[in-house]
């Protein structure tokens, strides 16, 4: 180890470890990305490549970062949950953070060619931003997730009638936002039927509902288990501290595990129940 009369300077760095024991939510967004979308042609109002492309990108993070336990996305954004437990670079949020972020962006540009063959990236390339908030407890992290997917919904059933009444109704984009006005989902979803035929039920569910994407394990019936106990107790903690092999052998078994894109309701209970593992 070097030492120097420079060294002193190290003591300027911040701490910023994440409160242990809660869960940490990696959120990444893409800088920009109305404007890169415009420049890339992506289809209107859901650009299925683009979209494939986030979710092979995150997959990858999963991969290489086995403390991810899922991760969830929609248009150019990603949740990236560590489980309570995680210790993964002491917690520090700028290294998990800028880690994620590279990882995610360095594949995002890597695979770019695999869903865009015939329109290769130029500068500015692009790049996302990221942030880390904990979560202390597991219905905080539940609602967090159904956030995000209530937001996907919300947005793609409003996009999906704008640019309806723009592509199918020939309107511009100021007299379509004039209609959408103070309208209410059940206007919409009868708008998108009476004018246009079409049942926004039978959407792609790729669109209505994002995309999660976890480790898969052998699903579980709904009802033969006791879910994540929520908020153990500091003594209890402390009475059974996992060993080190157990950390060890969880680690091997995630990092073996499947790595699976779903686009599935993360609001409602029946998800979770089928994938103890996730939250436990
Ligand atoms: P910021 O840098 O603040 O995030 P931004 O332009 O990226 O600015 P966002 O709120 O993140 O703004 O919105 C992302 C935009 O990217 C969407 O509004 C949409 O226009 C576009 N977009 C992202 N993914 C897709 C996709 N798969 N298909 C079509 N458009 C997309
Ligand atoms: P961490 O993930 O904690 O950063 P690390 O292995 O990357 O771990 P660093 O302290 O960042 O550790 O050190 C980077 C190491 O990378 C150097 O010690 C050196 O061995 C190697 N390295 C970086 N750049 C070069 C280079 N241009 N030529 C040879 N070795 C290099
Ligand atoms: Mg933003
Ligand atoms: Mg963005
Ligand atoms: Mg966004
Ligand atoms: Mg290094
Ligand atoms: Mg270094």
């Amino acid at each position: 180890m070097a030492n120097s009369k420079y060294e002193y300077v190290k003591l300027f760095e911040q701490p910023d470890q994440l409160l242990p024991n809660t869960w940490a939510v990696v959120r990444i967004d893409g800088r920009g990305f109305t404007k890169f979308a415009n420049k890339y042609n992506f289809e209107k109002p859901n650009d299925k490549r683009a979209l494939d492309l986030m979710n092979a990108a995150a997959r990858q993070v999963l991969v290489e970062l086995p403390d991810i336990t899922i991760a969830y996305g929609v248009s150019d954004e990603y949740s990236f949950v560590l489980h309570k437990t995680c210790t993964l670079f002491e917690r520090r949020a700028s290294k998990l953070v800028s880690t994620i972020v590279s990882t995610f962006t360095a594949y995002y540009i890597f695979l770019w060619s695999t869903y865009f063959p015939e329109t290769p990236l130029t500068a500015p390339l692009p790049s996302f931003d990221g942030r880390a908030v904990c979560y202390p407890s597991l219905q905080n992290l539940r609602d967090y997730m159904s956030w995000r997917q209530v937001d996907c919904h919300i947005n793609n059933l409003y996009n999906t009638t704008f640019w309806a009444l723009i592509q199918l109704g020939g309107m511009s984009s100021t007299e379509a936002g004039e209609k959408l006005n103070g309208t209410f989902s059940k206007d919409k979803n009868e708008l998108l039927y009476s004018q246009f035929n079409i049942n926004y039920n039978n959407e792609p569910e790729i669109y209505k509902k994002g995309s999660v994407v976890f480790r898969d394990y052998e699903l579980v019936e709904p009802g033969t288990h006791n879910t994540a106990s929520e908020g153990e107790s500091i003594a209890e903690l402390a009475a059974q501290p996992q060993s080190k092999t157990q950390v060890d052998n969880d680690r091997k078994r995630r990092t073996k595990a499947r790595v699976v894109i779903e686009h599935l309701d993360i609001i409602r209970d029946d998800f979770w129940d089928r994938r103890p593992w996730l939250l436990s």
